[in-house]
């Protein structure tokens, strides 16, 4: 299958998923993960239309986004992946979203560069919802307290969350979970589900599907 074939086949699912959630499907953004595939391998995909793509790697994105938003306007770049607080001046120059917001000392690097760049990045929390050590995030518990210290500490405009569910558990609880954390909160965009399970997040609420090996392959 070409990735122009495979994108539509993701796009009918995700249709298919929001007529079955009696969702509006311009509520869903396809967020196609490009991380480590070359621009050459990019290109076939915004050539079909694709706008919105996310990487996990500053560095990585550095170095083959700048050209490829040059060529095709209107393209937006989300960092799906971890953030150091010492790349934060290269994350907001480069990217529309930032979905990885965790700690403190982010929120305080982020706000210092969003004012000093004039820029306003979509901002998502990440939310540990299976509390698992070696994941990134905020464990649930302590959600509401970290989304009060962004607005009120850090003045950072929150607009999601964002999770990820442990891989051998079923998603659907986790998704819930972060759609429950998010409506206390007043929050309106959900950053859940992958290739496997997107159709399930966008059942549960998910705004901004990350889908990346249904689209360009196995890494
Ligand atoms: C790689 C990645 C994805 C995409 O995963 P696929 O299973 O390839 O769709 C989504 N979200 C994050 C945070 C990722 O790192």
């Amino acid at each position: 299958m070409t990735v122009a074939a495979a994108l539509d086949t993701v796009r009918i699912a995700i249709a298919r998923a929001c007529k079955d959630a009696g969702r509006d499907p311009s509520e869903v953004t396809l967020v196609a993960v490009s991380k480590t595939f070359e621009a050459d391998a990019i290109e076939p995909v915004v050539a079909a239309g694709q706008r919105v793509f996310g990487e996990n790697r500053v560095q990585e994105a550095k170095g083959k986004w700048p050209a490829l938003m040059a060529a095709h306007a209107g393209t937006q770049l989300h960092l799906i992946g971890p953030l150091q607080s010492n790349k934060t001046k290269e994350a907001v120059a480069l990217f529309d979203a930032i979905h990885s917001i965790d700690r403190d000392s982010l929120c305080e690097a982020l706000a210092k560069e969003i004012a000093a760049q004039k820029r306003d990045p979509v901002l998502f929390v990440q939310i540990n919802t299976g509390a698992e050590p070696q994941k990134a995030g905020v464990l649930p518990e302590a959600a509401d307290a970290f989304l009060k210290k962004c607005a009120e500490t850090y003045r950072l405009k929150i607009s999601g969350l964002m999770c990820i569910p442990p891989a051998d558990e079923a998603p659907g609880p986790h998704f819930a979970l972060t759609a429950k954390i998010a409506r206390r909160n007043g929050l309106k965009l959900l950053s859940m589900g992958m290739s496997a399970d997107f159709a399930d997040a966008i059942l549960l609420g998910a705004t901004h599907v990350r889908v990346g090996s249904a689209i360009f392959g196995g890494r």
